[in-house]
């Protein structure tokens, strides 16, 4: 028994060790990504399901490493976040997103919402709503084409803060969607409370729906309650077209997800929605 408790031990201990090492290695090169250009964006449309055509598109952060290869968001945001780097990658993602859909609106495409996501780090900066600001004055994009995702874990904090915060967003004519709704620490309460003009239903309630007996009565409810109280709603993570047919029924507005699309790059995307150049 002593032997085996040494060897479990040892072993945790080199697991932990990777772990730590690993997050050490991710550290140190994120430090340098941005100077180094190792980020990009993919962008995923949304489609409108009444007009049948796309609606808003989402601007989805990626690492390309040369020593790390692709480093998920999932991975390396945490840390951004840990860092406070997500500040200045934040911004370059805003600047970023704004500038490719104001280059495609100078292309004559039709015009679409740009969904960027918005970290709670960000959100509760000061410097926020003079950095939005500042964003659209340089690119020329009118703040009613930026959407800006953010996420329950928000909600839980300081209450006057975050409306103050969501009211001059909305000054501005951002649009605001809450986003991942249903996972985490979901209240209703503040759906009602919060100026959301939309909200995204999580893809693990969608994935679901055709085998968890209740999911679709989440979706279902999730949509009728999100129309009540006058917000859209944006079914994510949708792959099938029984998925689809499911949503249409329930009077979604809107979905995003692999059916319609992968997260593309910029020219690969333009070319799938709009065939080449525009007007
Ligand atoms: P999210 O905001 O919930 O983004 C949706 C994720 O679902 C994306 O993963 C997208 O590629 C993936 N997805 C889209 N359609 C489907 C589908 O049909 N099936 C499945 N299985 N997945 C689908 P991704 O790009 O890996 O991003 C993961 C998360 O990282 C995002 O989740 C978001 O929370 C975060 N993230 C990504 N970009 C940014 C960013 O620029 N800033 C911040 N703060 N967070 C970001
Ligand atoms: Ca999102
Ligand atoms: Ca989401
Ligand atoms: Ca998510």
């Amino acid at each position: 028994a002593k032997e085996l408790g040494g060897n479990l031990y040892s072993m945790f201990t080199s697991d932990l060790e990777e772990t730590i090492e690993k997050k050490l290695i991710l550290q140190r090169n994120l430090h340098k990504a941005l100077e180094r250009g190792e980020f990009h964006l993919v962008y995923q449309p949304q489609l409108q399901l009444d007009t049948g055509q796309i609606q808003g598109i989402e601007a989805l952060v990626r690492w390309n490493n040369p020593e790390l290869g692709l480093v998920s968001p999932e991975d390396f945001i945490p840390l951004a976040e840990e860092s406070r780097q997500i500040l200045s990658i934040g911004e370059w993602v805003l600047r970023t997103a704004c500038g490719q859909n104001k280059a495609w609106q100078n292309e004559g495409f039709p015009p679409v919402r740009m969904a960027v996501n918005l970290s709670s780090i960000q959100f509760e900066h000061d410097e926020l709503i003079p950095a939005i600001r500042r964003i659209l004055d340089e690119t020329g994009l009118e703040a009613r084409w930026l959407e800006l995702e953010i996420t329950e874990s928000l909600l839980l904090r300081n209450k006057i803060k975050t409306m103050r915060t969501l009211r001059q967003l909305k000054e501005l004519g951002v649009h605001i969607a809450m986003d991942d709704f249903g996972v985490g620490y979901s209240s209703l309460s503040y759906l009602n409370y919060y100026p959301f003009d939309r909200l995204k239903i999580d893809k693990s309630f969608i994935h679901h729906m055709n085998d968890r007996t209740g999911d679709e009565w989440i979706v279902r409810t999730v949509i009728q309650l999100a129309h009540g109280l006058h917000m859209t709603v944006v079914a994510e993570g949708v792959e099938t077209e029984e998925q689809l047919t499911y949503l249409k029924k329930q009077s979604c507005d809107c979905i995003q997800g692999y059916l319609i699309s992968k997260p593309l790059a910029p020219s690969l995307l333009q070319e799938k929605l709009w065939g080449g150049s525009g007007t």
